[in-house]
């Protein structure tokens, strides 16, 4: 199954994306650990992309699309993908509309999370990481069990996302409002496109995928 999970900066897509990969074996593919992966290891690209990703602005669409369409080839997306933060534009969506069309691929749905703004706040400023193996976590709405223990891993060392700061939220959601959600018509025009409420309890919303991929899967 291929399908893409859309919504705001802090909606859960990454949370849900892990989930459904090891639930049902599909590639998560996430542009924003792509970047990160990229800054971390100081390719151009990387440099090119840090202080636009600093400041909480899209990085270009040609450099996402040519990383997407590099990514999409690899022989772990033959069992199918889920994309996490692509397209975020109206160009990546058609030119990923084309990309498919030439592999032969087709999406089985495009999911919508849908959480208040107010909430993403909040959100993003709790969230952290394990440094080992990328297990997300909460302040708040998903501590470890043991306070400063990976539950996964026992790792004792986390990550906070530079970009987290409840100072560069607020450019995130702008570029969400302004240049993400006008992919969402194109989508709700061709069918297969869904909206889940991201607002609910993690384990409900996971329960409301699972449901939905039934169904898709008829
Ligand atoms: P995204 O990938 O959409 O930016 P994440 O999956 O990283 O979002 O979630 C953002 C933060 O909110 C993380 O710290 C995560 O643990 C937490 N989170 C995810 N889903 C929920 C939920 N349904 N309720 C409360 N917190 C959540
Ligand atoms: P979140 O899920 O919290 O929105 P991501 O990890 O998806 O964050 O993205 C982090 C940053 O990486 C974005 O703010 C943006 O600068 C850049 N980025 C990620 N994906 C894309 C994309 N498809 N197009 C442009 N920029 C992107
Ligand atoms: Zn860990």
């Amino acid at each position: 199954m291929n399908l893409i999970l859309l919504g705001p900066p802090g909606a859960g897509k990454g949370t849900q994306a892990k989930r459904l990969e090891e639930s049902h074996g599909m590639a998560q593919i996430s542009t924003g650990d792509m970047l990160r992966a990229e800054v971390k290891a100081g390719t151009a690209l990387g440099l090119e992309a840090k202080a636009l990703m600093e400041a909480g602005a899209l990085v270009p669409d040609a450099i996402v699309i040519g990383m997407l369409g590099n990514r999409i080839t690899q022989p772990d997306c033959a069992r199918g993908f889920i994309l996490d933060g692509f397209p975020r534009t109206v160009p990546q969506a058609e030119a990923l509309d084309l990309m498919l069309d030439e592999k032969g691929l087709k999406l089985d749905g495009v999911i919508e999370l849908k959480v208040d703004d107010a909430a993403l706040t909040d959100r993003i400023a709790g969230r952290f990481t394990c440094a080992k193996c990328g297990t997300g976590y909460h302040d708040t709405f998903k501590p470890t069990a043991k306070a400063g223990l990976c539950d996964s891993c026992d790792s004792t060392e986390f990550v906070r996302r530079s970009d987290d700061r409840r100072e560069t939220v607020a450019a995130r959601l702008d570029a969400y409002h302004q240049q993400t959600a006008p992919i969402l018509p194109h989508y709700a025009s061709k069918g297969r496109f869904y909206t889940v409420d991201g607002m609910a309890e993690m384990d409900d919303v996971t329960k409301e995928l699972e449901t939905l991929l039934a169904r898709i899967k008829g």
